[in-house]
């Protein structure tokens, strides 16, 4: 592998060392990447399956306008999505604008004034507090009379049984469930772990509503949460499922009458799915959908590669290297400011856009301190796409995800490592 080195070490200045080190680690992981390649093999015959069932065709590509009545490709494509994740329906539209905004939806279009909200797996994403009215904001559904309710992780990181149980009344009609660690230390929800907490629960209340928000989870296994019970499972475009392609947008997917609640929400009552043009986008979105299982196989590798790295030199990282994962979110506490701002100004440099900015920690609205991000993606804000950001705060935790291809979530990885390297904050 002579010129794969020599390229490596011109264009991208990885040193001898930092590059034997890769080598080596790399060398490590073959039983994991075994298992990544084996669920996205799974995960892309199940979407093909699904394609195929729905006889999938070029007419379905053609763009609609104005009401978007009878747009075919839409539906097609809100099939597929009900297919592949075994549920009744689906709604995956450019109208929901972002993962939050597909959350607020499906929450808003399935609670009533006089209802209860439950979370049973702690405080839920940053966004979805002002959603909620956890954090005071204009139009939470705390000012439409809904209730919220929350039990944390007991401190062992088990669910806590008794306190769910407790939490559960008369009030109770839907409870969102975070499969994604998010922003926080904490683990990710495996999906046999929410069959269980779904399980736990129905058989408190049976008609309560169980709502997954799947960001970060798609295809990370060979199940979704929709196939173990959830009645509504949520996410984002422009993370796994949109497979780097898709410009913008959210799904929606569960019970027929759950999804159809959402959609008179997203629309009008009245009108619901029946109206909404794609103007065009239809072919990203689901080509996008057909190369999820692939982006999301590179982005595990790649998640899996930097916890080798960094836990073998002796950072906390979270999952280790050997766990399996629940999402493609990996967490490595680097331990000073320092760290943390090379490492993602190095995951920067190698980035296919934006590669000669250098960003610097700055003070976004929202947070308590300063942040700073790395993303040089094709579409703003993607997190499929090789990123990291990390507040600039004790522990100095960086959150990294993502990456369309392994081969370059693997470069810019070793370009992380180089820049501490190159810093003398760390020595091989
Ligand atoms: C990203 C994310 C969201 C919100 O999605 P946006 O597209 O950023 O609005 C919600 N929940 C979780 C767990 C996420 O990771």
């Amino acid at each position: 592998m002579k010129e794969l080195h020599e390229i490596i070490q011109s264009k991208f200045g990885i040193s001898d060392k930092v590059l034997e080190y890769c080598i080596q680690k790399e060398s490590e992981l073959t039983q994991q990447f075994q298992a990544i390649d084996n669920i996205a093999e799974y995960n892309q015959l199940k979407v093909l399956s699904a394609m195929q069932k729905n006889r999938l065709s070029d007419i379905h590509f053609a763009a609609t306008t104005g009401y978007g009545y009878n747009d075919l490709g839409r539906d097609v494509l809100e099939a597929i999505y009900a297919d592949t994740f075994q549920a009744e329906a689906g709604l995956v539209r450019p109208q929901l604008t972002c993962g939050t905004h597909a959350l607020a939806v499906a929450l808003s279009g399935n609670l009533r004034p006089g209802d209860e909200l439950l979370s049973p797996v702690g405080i839920p994403y940053d966004t979805l507090q002002g959603v909620i009215g956890i954090r005071k904001e204009r139009g939470s559904l705390s000012e439409y009379g809904i209730t919220y309710r929350q039990v944390d992780f007991l401190p062992n990181g088990k669910f806590d049984f008794d306190g769910i149980e407790k939490a559960i009344n008369k009030k109770t009609k839907l409870v969102t469930i975070q499969r994604s660690k998010g922003y926080l230390w904490r683990i990710s929800l495996s999906v046999a772990q929410i069959k269980e907490l779904i399980s736990f629960i129905k058989s408190i209340k049976k008609d309560v509503i169980c709502m997954v928000d799947n960001c970060y989870g798609e295809f990370v296994e060979i199940q979704e949460p929709s196939e173990v019970g959830a009645d509504l499972m949520v996410g984002s475009l422009i993370k796994n499922p949109g497979g780097g392609l898709a410009p913008i947008g959210g799904y929606i997917v569960g019970k027929e009458e759950f999804v159809q609640n959402a959609a008179y929400r997203l629309t009008a009552p009245g009108l619901g799915k029946e109206v909404g043009a794609t103007l065009g986008i239809t072919p990203s979105f689901t080509q996008g959908f057909f190369m999820a299982p692939q982006v999301v196989n590179g982005s595990l590798k790649t998640a899996v590669f930097a916890a080798k790295l960094f836990e073998d030199i002796g950072f906390s990282v979270l999952p280790k290297s050997t766990e399996t994962r629940a999402d493609i979110v990996q967490l490595i506490q680097m331990g000073s400011a320092e760290n943390v701002i090379a490492f993602c100004q190095g995951i920067q440099k190698g980035a296919p856009v934006d590669s000669y900015v250098t960003p610097e920690p700055w003070d976004m609205p929202g947070y308590d301190c300063p942040v700073i991000m790395a993303a040089g993606a094709f579409v703003q804000g993607s997190s499929i796409e090789l990123s990291a950001d990390s507040p600039i705060k004790p522990p100095y935790h960086v959150f990294m995800q993502g990456g369309l291809s392994w081969h370059h979530g693997k470069i810019g990885v070793m370009i992380g490592l180089q820049t501490m390297v190159d810093k003398g904050l760390i020595q091989l």
